[in-house]
């Protein structure tokens, strides 16, 4: 059975070896996740080189996530954890000093005012500003005290960070990065869609084709959601520290009103941290990380993450199974979002020809009990369109181009194929259903619906749509 809610993992020493890269995939990992917080551009290399091998080997389309740190914040390297206990004052420098906490945001003292929180390793630690010299030094209390280990994140919920959402060593990254095939770029700490447009243009002077995640865990990214979303071409909801810059409580609403926004815009959107975290060490997951995976799944997320599960976990094929499985049950049961979805009136916006056919596709697929929806794509965007009106029917998309194809491993409901022969419309529509049927996607008798742009030599916009059965 197909799957129509994708899987990204996180590559790690657990799975970065070409034998546990495979095994993944074979599993159903769709995306592998590069995270450059704690990689070397050397290893990234290897692990991306195998996974396009393994694509070879497979005739996969697996997708590389490249996500680039940000302006996260981090305390210095100590000889030995430092013990911090309730009541008591420290000071957090940002020059490296005798009997000071070094804090690696150069702005800091200037930018924090009094009383301002700082949340230390996700917020298991907190503190208060009591004062500071705007200069180099600050003196806090401590609120929670706790046992702090070195390079542990910082979170300043209070305080406009004046860092810019590039660093220095995310344009190193970057340019790793860009000059990889790659498909998807992850960009941390998004404080505004100004943040996205900015990677986007770095992107387009290069005429590449890289596509951009805007991460949300930052409250002003909250409050700028909707223009973001705009800019950006998919979104995660990064609650790992998101749940420390806002109140965790407020996480769960957040993350629905995320993902309906998203589908709404046509945007893929992405649910990460802690899915099912017990198992970093555990063989098994928790309830609770079991209902909140088929959770994500129900609010129609495009697809759900593993991160320390496995990148550093003992168990990291384990935790793709249970993640396959609890995806596999939802959709086959009647809580899935595509019998429970009803999509809004179609927008007229410059796309509205794209925009109606693939929203009465939608329509006809489920009245009709439609098996596929074929899309011919050039640029992905029809597909992409198509999964966010979240049929019942798979949609299998043709494209003579591979970094599409892969793209497209992280959106609901597509699988993708090599296809670049038909010349006509009338060639593709009947060799794809012909592609899908000897493959054993379909069979004799099914209905399908095509989509396609007539005249096909002008490759416009998808404005034909066609209801068919099988031969
Ligand atoms: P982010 O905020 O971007 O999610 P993170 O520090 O939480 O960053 P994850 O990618 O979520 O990192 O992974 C969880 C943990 O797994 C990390 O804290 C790190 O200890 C470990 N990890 C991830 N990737 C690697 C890697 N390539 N090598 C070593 N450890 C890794
Ligand atoms: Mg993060
Ligand atoms: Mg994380």
């Amino acid at each position: 059975m197909i799957r129509k809610t994708k899987i990204i993992a996180t590559i790690g020493p657990a799975t970065s070896s070409k034998e546990m890269l495979k095994k993944i995939i074979q599993r159903g990992v769709n995306v592998c996740r590069l995270n450059f917080s704690h990689l070397e551009h050397d290893v990234a290399k290897e692990i991306i080189s195998n996974i396009k091998e393994i694509n070879q080997e497979l005739h996969m389309h697996t997708a590389i996530l490249a996500d680039l740190q940000g302006p996260k914040i981090r305390v210095g390297i100590f000889e030995k954890p430092i013990k911090l206990k309730k009541g008591e004052e420290v000071i957090f420098s940002t020059k490296r000093k005798k009997n000071t906490i070094y804090i690696s945001y150069i702005n800091f003292a200037k930018d924090v005012s009094e009383k301002d929180k700082v949340l230390l390793d996700d917020g298991k630690l907190a503190l208060e500003v009591i004062s500071t010299n705007k200069k180099d030094t600050v003196v806090l209390k401590v609120i929670f005290g706790g046992l702090l280990q070195s390079k542990k994140g910082v979170n300043l919920p209070n305080t406009k960070i004046s860092l810019p959402c590039l660093t220095k060593k995310d344009k190193e990254d970057l340019a790793f990065v860009l000059s990889e095939k790659i498909e998807w770029v992850g960009l941390s700490f998004v404080r505004s869609a100004n943040d996205v447009k900015i990677l986007k243009r770095i992107i387009d002077k290069q005429k590449l084709h890289h596509k951009v995640i805007a991460k949300i865990e930052k409250p002003e990214a909250i409050n700028d959601i909707d223009a973001i979303i705009e800019a950006a071409d998919a979104i995660m909801v990064a609650r790992g520290d998101l749940g420390v810059e806002v109140p965790s409580h407020k996480v769960p609403v957040y993350q629905k009103m995320i993902v309906e926004k998203c589908i709404t815009q046509g945007k893929p959107v992405i649910i990460a941290t802690q899915m099912l975290e017990s198992m970093t060490e555990n063989p098994t997951a928790t309830r609770a990380e079991v209902n909140d995976v088929a959770n994500s799944v129900i609010d129609g997320a495009d697809a759900v993450m593993l991160s320390g599960e496995t990148s550093i976990g003992s168990h990291p094929l384990k935790v793709v199974d249970t993640m396959r499985k609890i995806i596999r049950d939802v959709e086959k049961s009647d809580h899935n979002i595509s019998k429970n979805r009803i999509n809004k009136a179609v927008i007229n916006d410059e796309r509205l020809l794209t925009n109606a056919i693939c929203s009465h596709a939608c329509d006809i697929a489920k009245s009709t009990g439609a098996k596929a929806i074929i899309t011919v794509t050039y640029s992905g965007f029809n597909t992409i369109k198509m999964s966010s009106y979240r049929p019942s029917a798979f949609i299998y998309a043709f494209t003579n181009n591979h970094t599409i194809l892969n793209t497209l491993s992280l959106v609901w409901g597509v699988r993708g194929f090599y296809y670049d022969r038909g010349t006509t419309t009338d060639q593709t529509i009947k060799e794809t259903k012909e592609i899908l049927r000897d493959g054993n996607f379909l069979k004799k008798g099914d209905l399908v619906v095509n989509l396609a742009s007539m005249p096909a030599q002008e490759k416009g916009m998808t404005n034909m749509m066609k209801l068919s059965k099988v031969k």
